[in-house]
């Protein structure tokens, strides 16, 4: 249903008059303009992971400053045509997928503004890459600590319009916490900038906030301010396994009970370890029924002391505890966490995983419910995540071959978002509603958070023409 709103509303602002390609040439050159688009750029990475959806673009636009990027958006907001930014596409939630109208690929935007590595702070185009920015800043002794899966791919502009998180986000914040100002091309076509280098700013409402994980529904973003943090001396990483999820719940609240500081705190439950511990860096016992992974960092003395504390908290109820070696094991660890969902997905064939997010004392509930689920439709249930932030990656594995096995899985799937918000959770924790999860977003909101958001649509773009259908869906009728 939500999917089909999307597109019915896109249908009804229509795809754009026939001199399109030859106006839109005229701005950002004729061979930046792909006509027809290639269909590359009509998916996002929900089509491997989730659920496959294959939209549909008059043309790809492919702008090479902020400036053509105000100019399309003027010409397309003018021609009432459909605008549907995209960064990377490494979405899961078919954001950056487009129903009509154009895609504005911000890949070329990849300047670095201002880098002032003393002051921890730089302001790069829309268009790099998130490991690219992570390199760059590297190489000054600094970090951007947002570290969202698929960095490699996916650009600073998709992060940012999705409040993108990772790993790190449990000490450091989802992406937002970074950004101190936005360049934006906002509707009908006008460059804006709002905020920039400065640390602290409430003067009027919000509107980088706002903008942050808007999901290319109020604003094209083409340049974000961010801040950095100098890089620390050493990192330590302990690895806790458990029998079950109750001992490795409690090994998690025990964590956060100790008053360490973990920079990262993430958990693997049974349904996952079975296929993807063989790909471990270390081998683990066979009782893994639960994985704990934490970080810590700070001076090398520093590390080592907190690794020693964390190990022992971590003993409690387990059935091994060890700590990686410095440097090439835990990178080897990282990356393999890195590959956790695919490999998953891969079992066989096809995996239906949603983002669901609860209070930390509340994730072994929402795992018995995905486990229940999963039981009660004849689907393996897996889920891995961001513990320390109660984020789970609540998936049900299915062959794609097999229509029933896809209708189950699309079903349960469904099925979770109601304990997900007994739990107190929400049923997007950082992966952006996009498409797949309008109807659940709108029901967790309720009439009058529902209402702002419509109104808040409404100020920034009255024609609903910025990624039509996405994010709040469209708005009631009178
Ligand atoms: C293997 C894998 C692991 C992942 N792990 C994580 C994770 O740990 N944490 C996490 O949060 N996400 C994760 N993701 C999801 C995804 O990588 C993030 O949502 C990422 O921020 C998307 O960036 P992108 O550039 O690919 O954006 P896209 O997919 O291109 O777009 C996403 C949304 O942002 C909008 N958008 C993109 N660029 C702009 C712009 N410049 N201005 C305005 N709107 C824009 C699009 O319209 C769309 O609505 C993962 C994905 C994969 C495939």
């Amino acid at each position: 249903v939500d999917v089909d709103e999307a597109s019915h509303l896109a249908r009804m602002v229509g795809d754009g008059p026939p001199g399109l390609v030859r106006d839109l040439g005229a701005i950002v050159g004729r061979e930046q303009v792909l006509a027809p688009a290639p269909a590359s750029y009509l998916a996002d990475e929900g089509r491997q992971a989730h659920r496959a959806l294959q939209g549909h673009a008059e043309a790809v636009v492919r702008p090479g400053t902020a400036d053509e990027v105000a100019r399309v958006v003027a010409w397309c907001y003018a021609n009432d045509v459909p605008v549907v930014p995209r960064g990377g596409g490494t979405g899961l939630s078919g954001g950056a997928v487009p129903f009509g109208g154009v895609v504005l690929a911000l890949e070329r935007l990849t300047a670095v503004r201002e880098f002032d590595p003393l002051r921890w702070r730089i302001a790069v185009e829309a268009g790099m890459t998130t490991f690219g920015l992570k390199r760059l800043v590297r190489e000054s002794g600094l970090v951007f600590p947002p570290d969202p899966g698929a960095g490699e791919q996916s650009q600073i502009g998709g992060n940012v319009s999705t409040n993108a998180g990772g790993p790190h986000a449990f000490r450091f914040g989802t992406t937002g916490a970074w950004v101190t100002g936005l360049e934006v091309v906002l509707p009908p076509g006008e460059l804006v900038r709002i905020g920039g280098p400065v640390r602290k700013d409430v003067a009027g409402y919000d509107l980088r906030s706002l903008l942050v994980g808007s999901e290319g529904t109020l604003g094209v973003v083409t340049t974000a301010w961010l801040k950095l943090l100098p890089a620390p001396e050493a990192v330590r990483v302990v690895v806790g396994v458990y029998p079950d999820v109750a001992s490795g719940c409690d090994a998690l609240e025990a964590v956060i009970g100790s008053g360490l500081l973990p920079a990262a705190l993430e958990y693997f439950d049974g349904g996952t370890l079975r296929h993807v511990a063989r790909g471990f860096p270390t081998p683990l016992p066979d009782e893994a029924g639960f994985m704990v992974i934490a970080e810590v960092d700070g001076s090398e003395q520093e590390a080592a002391r907190q690794a020693v504390e964390l190990a022992d908290v971590l003993a409690e109820g387990s059935v091994a505890v060890f700590a990686p070696e410095p440097g090439r094991d835990v990178d080897a660890l990282w990356r393999w966490r890195e590959g956790v969902g695919l490999v998953v997905t891969q079992v066989h064939g096809g995996r239906i995983s949603d983002d669901h997010v609860v209070p930390l004392e509340r994730l072994r509930d929402a795992i018995a419910a995905m486990e229940q689920i999963g039981a009660r439709y004849g689907l393996e249930a897996a889920s891995f995540g961001h513990a320390g932030d109660g984020n789970l990656h609540a998936g049900f594995l299915y062959a794609p071959g097999g229509l029933d096995q896809v209708e189950r899985a699309e079903a349960a799937a469904l099925e979770l978002y109601p304990p997900t918000l007994a739990l107190d959770g929400s049923v997007a924790g950082e992966h952006g509603v996009g498409v797949h999860k309008l109807v659940q977003a709108q029901e967790q909101l309720g009439p009058r958070r529902q209402a702002l958001q419509h109104a808040i649509k409404q100020v920034f773009d009255p024609k609903g023409l910025l990624n039509p259908g996405k994010k709040v869906g469209p708005a009631p009728g009178p």
